[in-house]
């Protein structure tokens, strides 16, 4: 064998997939089209946001990257929601493009056990034996045919990817860039149920043509680190990074009707894009023609970097031709003088319905095939990253020999995605919410360490020096409650009031005191979240045998023989959760794994 495991892709996905299989001890080979293209952040330099955060934090927890990457290159840090519930508050970082591909390219590069190789993946090698099929390796567009016990696919938005400006279209996954043709096609041939997404991105255009002192300002506060792991030489660097403002305007009635004149032009509304979009992320025609009764859209201004003269205009995703955007652009409060860097553009590409994956994220139909990221159909760095190392954790752990680590919807939003996109699939690309976890409440990204870190310490995930300051946390954490449990209506205490009231706290960090707070605060709920936690991981420990032969269970309506067939839940909570199962299936379900 050449290599333990090789990732396809060096994105937000593979990033995490390569990391966590080196350093759980094996050796893994990264293929990507351009090294110098790692870690590009394709859409808004951002990081973060309303259950994004939470995802970032579980897979800081969990021994992953994005954190600390966020952290080293913020150029704007904020909190969303501060004056609504802690279960829906979200720190959001602007970051530095540049910089954070450079500082991704340092975390692989100086990983032991992990090497980096320029080529395109076009198709895998297989083999076939008594327990199935398997995969062996990866053949490359060069012609290279190298082995692998384990293959990640991280392949993004560039699986035969296709972008579209106007009557424009080329094989790209992202402007200026190759798509990477063949593989889609292969995995087709075998039977992988391969689908079209499609995503859009605004244009961007110089700061210096913006006139911002007609816009709205929107400044950054004091910075935190995202990493867990924020020793003082992370929070002095935090504290140290330069803060930029973002900007607001609106679109105006003259922008609606240009984009109303020339919707004809679009290869949205033309039909000459098949792939489902994202409804929650519409672009700019999207909204236009679908909200006709909105005079005017936010905009935001926000920087892509310290030392680059672009801007991004959020909200102004568009796939209209380029004289067609210059002209809606010159519209908008601010933007009438704007030159254009990069133009808007859409791009459709091939994904993995994941309903073909156990929730392990390794494929039903090839062992050792794990698949993660954009690929699986979702979309957003966070949700990458989170499949990408869940895909790298269990690699290793299939090649360890022990069971994966599946994690559940109670314990972290992580588990929510898997779980969401391995039982139900997806039709469009899937974005994370807030709304989609159950027991949110329990999810808080502030509590990530205690929940994942130390399932990542048994990964060997988590240095010796982390874990002592964790295990320092945890300590911390035990002084404040035996403090606070100590006074009057504890629930009602707020976070400053306590550090008035007990000037020992100053000593610990702000965060913790805070976290405690809101755990007393909260605890009623809490305690109500954890027991409806607790009846839905009675019915997730229930094993089915993979054997079921589904079709002849008698009484099983025809829907629920058909979706049992096609998904093969692992356990009784998974078949629940599966659209069109009814609680009568379960029942009997229920019925035939006690026989
Ligand atoms: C135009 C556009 C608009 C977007 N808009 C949004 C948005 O509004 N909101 C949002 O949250 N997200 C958006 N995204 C998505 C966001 O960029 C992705 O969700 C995220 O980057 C996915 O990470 P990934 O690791 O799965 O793939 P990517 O970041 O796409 O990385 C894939 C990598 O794999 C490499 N690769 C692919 N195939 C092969 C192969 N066969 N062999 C070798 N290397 C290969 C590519 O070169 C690339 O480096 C947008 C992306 C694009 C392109």
């Amino acid at each position: 064998m050449d290599y333990d495991c090789i990732v396809i892709g060096g994105g937000h996905a593979g990033i995490e997939a390569s990391l966590a299989v080196s350093r759980m001890g094996f050796s893994c080979l990264l293929i990507t089209q351009n090294p110098d293209r790692i870690g590009v952040l394709s859409c808004n330099p951002a990081v973060g946001g309303l259950s994004k955060s939470n995802l970032v934090r579980e897979v800081d927890a969990l021994g992953g990257e994005m954190a600390k990457l966020t952290d080293k290159t913020m150029i704007q840090y904020r909190v969303l929601n501060r004056s609504r519930g802690p279960a829906v508050q979200a720190p959001r970082v602007q970051t530095d493009k540049h910089a954070y591909q450079a500082e991704a390219r340092i975390a692989l590069e100086t990983q032991t056990g992990l090497s980096i190789f320029m080529d395109t993946v076009v198709d895998l090698m297989t083999i076939d034996d008594a327990s199935g099929a398997a995969v062996s390796g990866v053949v490359t567009q060069r012609g290279h045919r190298i082995s692998a016990k384990t293959v990640i696919l991280a392949s993004g938005t560039f699986m035969d990817g296709k972008i579209f400006i106007g009557e424009y279209d080329a094989r790209q996954g992202r402007l200026g860039e190759e798509a990477a043709i063949g593989l889609g096609q292969n995995l087709r041939q075998r039977g992988f149920p391969v689908g079209r997404l499609k995503t859009g991105t605004p244009a961007r255009v110089t700061s210096n043509s913006v006139n911002y002192s007609v816009m709205e300002r929107q400044d950054g506060e004091r910075a935190a680190p995202f990493t867990f792991d924020s020793s003082p030489e992370t929070l002095a660097a935090v504290a140290a990074r330069p803060q930029l403002p973002c900007w607001i305007t609106y679109t105006c009635e003259a922008t609606h009707d240009i984009i109303r004149r020339h919707i004809h032009r679009s290869p949205m509304f033309g039909g000459k894009i098949i792939g489902a979009g994202a409804r929650y992320c519409p672009s700019i025609e999207d909204k236009v023609m679908r909200f006709p009764e909105r005079t005017r859209h936010h905009v935001f201004v926000e920087p892509e970097g310290l030392t680059v003269n672009e801007v991004y205009l959020n909200g102004l995703s568009s796939s209209l031709p380029e004289d067609v955007q210059a002209e809606f652009l010159h519209s908008i409060k601010g933007l009438e003088e704007v030159v254009i860097v990069r133009p808007a553009y859409a791009v459709e590409y091939d994904y993995i319905d994941p309903v073909d994956l156990y929730p392990s994220l390794e494929s039903k139909r090839l062992a050792g095939f794990f698949t993660a990221g954009q690929t699986n159909g979702t979309s957003g760095y966070e949700e990458a990253a989170a499949q990408g190392l869940m895909a790298g954790i269990n690699a290793a752990l299939k090649m360890r020999g022990l069971e994966p680590l599946v994690l559940t919807r109670a314990e972290s939003y992580i588990g929510v995605l898997i779980d969401d996109l391995t039982t139900k699939g997806t039709k469009e690309p899937y974005r994370m919410f807030t709304s989609r976890a159950e027991h949110r409440l329990l999810l808080r990204h502030d509590t990530a360490d205690t929940r994942l870190t130390p399932k990542a310490r048994e990964l060997s995930l988590i240095s010796d020096e982390r874990w002592e300051r964790f295990q320092d946390k945890l300590r911390g954490l035990q002084q404040i409650q035996e403090l606070i449990k100590g006074v009057k209506n504890p629930a009602l205490l707020h976070f400053e009031d306590a550090l008035t009231q007990f000037p020992e706290l100053l000593s610990l960090p702000e965060e913790w005191v805070e976290r405690v707070c809101l755990d007393i605060k909260y605890a009623g709920y809490i305690e109500k979240e954890n027991r409806a936690a607790a009846k839905l991981a009675k019915i997730d420990a229930v094993k089915l045998p993979s054997t079921i032969d589904y079709s002849q269970v008698t009484g099983l309506s025809a829907e629920a023989k058909e979706k049992l067939k096609t998904i093969r839940p692992l356990t009784i909570g998974q078949a629940s959760r599966i659209p069109g199962i009814r609680q009568g299936d379960i029942a009997l379900l229920m019925i035939l794994t006690r026989k």
